[in-house]
């Protein structure tokens, strides 16, 4: 059934706007067609114009507001909701709450079919600003000066910024002192188009609780020039500083870090704490960008574990093992998985850090660990799994139902994939008792959510 399209581009329309994306744009529907316009809240009056039409859905951009929504605050950076993902921050705290836990809510019941489930109210944070441990920003050139900050969207255009209103103050001074050095020093910036030039990226790390911080400057080149004098006037300049590293990358890429990596000064690691246990940090770990709330999130899924003592856990998807560290606190024994090798060898660190010796830690694909461990006859009372994006894969979700624990802890970054995933577990005898999202991310349309399922005995 074919349906002609309402709307042609280049149209002025005067919507309402009565939903937001998952990436925070709102929705308004002309005669059932969607037009997605980043900038416009839920329940807001607004001129716009089209900009792109699609066959299902189209974009328009906003021209003027006619009636606001109570949520609406001025945003704090210009032009902010384009920069540096900050995609709801033209909502207020408590609007941006609202918005998470109703994403979590509407989606368990339209994909999960949880009518009936428990869903707190969302943990948000005291000051949802200057929360990020870490940042990498891209280096370039514009009027010959060396400039550093963030991608404009869908372009590789650099926006020179001193000032992420997501970044710890210590990251943003430490890539603002980096830049400059650089900058007197003479050192060239990488041009994207002609490969050419020196320096790539500046990415810094910061250990809130031990005030360690650690700079990475990533170049083209094999060489970083005026090395010496770089390392003395990084340490003159931000003595927060414990290790200062060199990385780099040749490759026409977009990832950021090649497979060299050298310390110029310090030590090659930086510490953190989460709760109790200590991380040690090089400067290619994974590492949780908001410790302060990733305690939140874990303590949760701890509680939801309701360990004793004498329970073997599995955690899978274990990363560095931030869960698998916290849950051994409790456990009788926790066997992490995870499929980077690199994370594995930092979980097994930071077990000996924290004198932890109730873990073991398996490299593999937790849909093919899992279930071999499994035939083998081992079994186990809790299961934790912390999936990336795309959620749990089926042959996991049917090993942990015929493997019958006694919980799940499903920690979940994306509510769609855990309300699918939920939905296949409550079908092979599982049910789920208590959902807890938590804002890990504010500002960000990010959400995480740590979720109780019991088995049902049959
Ligand atoms: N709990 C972890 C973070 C989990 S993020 C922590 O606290 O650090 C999801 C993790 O799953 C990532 O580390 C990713 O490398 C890993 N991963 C992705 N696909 C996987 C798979 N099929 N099997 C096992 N691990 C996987």
């Amino acid at each position: 059934m074919s349906k002609t399209i309402p709307v042609k581009k280049n149209d002025y329309l005067e919507v309402e706007f009565e939903d937001l994306t998952h990436d925070g744009a709102g929705v308004a529907k002309i005669d059932g067609y969607p037009i997605f316009v980043q900038g416009g809240l839920p329940g807001e009056h607004a001129k716009i114009k089209v900009t792109k039409v699609n066959k299902g859905y189209g974009f328009g951009r906003l021209i003027e507001i006619l009636e606001q929504s109570p949520f609406r605050v001025e945003c704090p950076a210009e032009d902010a909701h384009k920069y540096g993902g900050c995609q709801l921050q033209h909502i207020s705290y408590k609007g941006q709450l609202k918005y998470k836990e109703n994403m979590v809510k509407q989606v368990l019941t339209r994909i999960g079919k949880l009518e009936d489930v428990v869903v707190h109210p969302i943990i948000g944070m005291d000051n949802p600003w200057h929360y990020r441990n870490k940042a990498q920003v891209p280096v370039g050139e514009k009027d010959g000066k060396l400039i550093a900050g963030f991608f404009k969207p869908r372009s590789h255009e650099i926006v020179d910024t001193d000032e992420s209103l997501l970044h710890l103050h210590e990251i943003n001074e430490a890539i603002k002192v980096v830049k400059e050095i650089a900058s007197e020093l003479g050192i060239q910036p990488y041009q994207e188009e002609s490969h050419k030039g020196v320096l790539r990226h500046i990415m810094a790390r910061y250990g809130r609780q031990t005030g360690e911080l650690m700079v990475v400057m990533v170049t083209r080149t094999n060489e970083l020039p005026q090395r010496a004098k770089l390392v003395e006037k990084i340490i003159e300049r931000l003595p927060k500083v414990k290790s200062i590293v060199h990385n780099s990358n040749s490759k026409k890429t977009n990832v950021i870090m090649g497979d060299q990596t050298e310390v110029l000064w310090g030590s090659e690691v930086i510490y953190d704490y989460i709760g109790d246990i200590k991380f040690a940090i090089s400067a290619r770990s994974f590492y949780q960008v908001n410790p302060e709330q990733t305690k939140v999130l874990y303590d949760k899924a701890l509680e939801y574990a309701e360990l004793t003592g004498k329970e073997s856990v599995i955690d899978a998807y274990c990363g560095i093992g931030t869960i698998s560290l916290f849950l051994a606190q409790k456990a009788k024994k926790v066997f992490g998985v995870e499929i980077v090798p690199e994370a594995i060898e930092d979980a097994k660190r930071n077990a000996q850090l924290n004198g932890i010796i109730n873990t073991e830690f398996a490299v593999g694909e937790a849909e093919t660990v899992i279930p071999a461990w499994y035939k083998e006859g081992n079994s186990a009372d809790v299961l934790v799994v912390d999936p990336p994006r795309k959620g749990c894969d089926e042959a996991l979700l049917q090993t942990i139902i015929d493997m019958k624990p006694k919980k799940v802890v499903y920690v979940s970054c994306n509510p769609a994939t855990l309300a699918r995933d939920l939905r296949i577990l409550e079908e092979g005898g599982f049910k789920t008792l208590e959902v807890q999202p938590v804002d890990m991310f504010p500002q960000t349309t990010h959400v995480e959510t740590v979720v109780l399922l019991s088995r049902v005995e049959k």
